[in-house]
């Protein structure tokens, strides 16, 4: 197993890691910053698009375009042109933000949100059930599954399309959902996985092809694999930089892991010490293959 930085210091709260398996392309959003992030790590052309809000995350399209949601909407980004372009807007709850959202294996675009919070205080004085998670259907139908989530983060979904694993952070642990692949809806909510306080906040993560997960853990060093059936924690990588915020499968094999890791929180002193902080981490080695990044059905 090794871990080696790819990209350094690109941001500040570096966030959603999707692979586009069709360009060899990592995208990822800087969310405070109002960037997306476009990185081949076969040529080593880097892009960035300035967007015009927050933005919580990226995912390409069955038309093979880019997606993000960015203040209340969701749009493309026209690379070329250095531009958003508006798909729809979501009727978000006043002084609430996208957070993590990710597409389903139907093509659906699963959107969390969380309240908007002064960038000086810590994730546990985030205000407390402000957050949703929706739903965007291809015909632009919107649905809000959950409601009063603390921090809507990462989410998964399994291989026989039966359950789908959600992370709402201030619950320090993983749910999973029986989740109907025809109609997008979930159910029958329950806690697949604690994480004790001390090994950090449950942020993004993302399914290997065992059906483990790979948690992120804010504050905690770390990505923690699980298995989501048992609860059980069975592995534990390390990183150099304490805030890391999530991972995705990428690589010409999908079996490498691909981090995103914060700045925000870092005070003076840790930032100095942090050099990786605001950087991007490859993981290969693992001995582990993932999923294939879901996208959204535009075509
Ligand atoms: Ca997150």
């Amino acid at each position: 197993m090794a871990v080696e930085v790819v990209q350094k210091d690109t941001g500040y709260l570096l966030e959603g890691p999707h692979w586009d398996d069709v360009t060899n392309t990592l995208l990822y959003v800087d969310i405070f910053n109002k960037f997306v992030h476009s990185y081949n790590t076969v040529t080593k052309e880097a892009k960035k698009v300035e967007v015009h809000d927050a933005v919580g995350a990226i995912v390409t399209t069955t038309s093979g375009r880019t997606m993000a949601c960015v203040g209340r909407e969701v749009g493309y980004i026209n690379w070329d042109a250095g531009k958003f372009e508006t798909f729809c807007e979501i009727d978000l709850k006043k002084g609430t933000r996208f957070n993590d959202c990710k597409c389903d294996p139907a093509g659906r675009f699963y959107l969390g949100t969380m309240a908007v919070q002064d960038p000086s205080t810590s994730s546990e004085e985030t205000k407390k059930g402000q957050g949703s998670l929706f739903c965007l259907s291809p015909d632009k139908t919107v649905r809000e599954f959950v409601q009063n989530v603390d921090i809507s983060n990462g989410m998964a979904w399994t291989n026989d399309h039966k359950t789908m694993y959600y992370i709402d952070s201030l619950t320090y642990g993983v749910d999973a959902f029986d989740y109907n692949i025809e109609t997008g809806e979930i159910a029958n909510r329950r806690q697949a996985i604690s994480v004790p306080k001390s090994d950090g906040v449950p942020d993004g993560m993302c399914i290997d092809d065992e059906g483990m997960l790979w948690v992120a853990l804010f504050d905690g060093w770390a990505v923690n694999r699980y298995n989501p059936k048992t609860g059980e924690k069975l592995r534990s990588i390390k990183f150099p930089t304490k805030n890391i915020t999530s991972c995705c499968w990428g690589g010409a094999n999908r079996d490498e892991l691909y981090v995103t890791c914060a700045k925000h929180f870092l005070k003076p002193d840790e930032l100095k010490e942090q050099d990786t902080a605001g950087s991007i981490f490859r993981v290969t080695d693992l001995g582990v293959k993932g999923v294939k990044c879901d996208v959204f059905k535009d075509n």
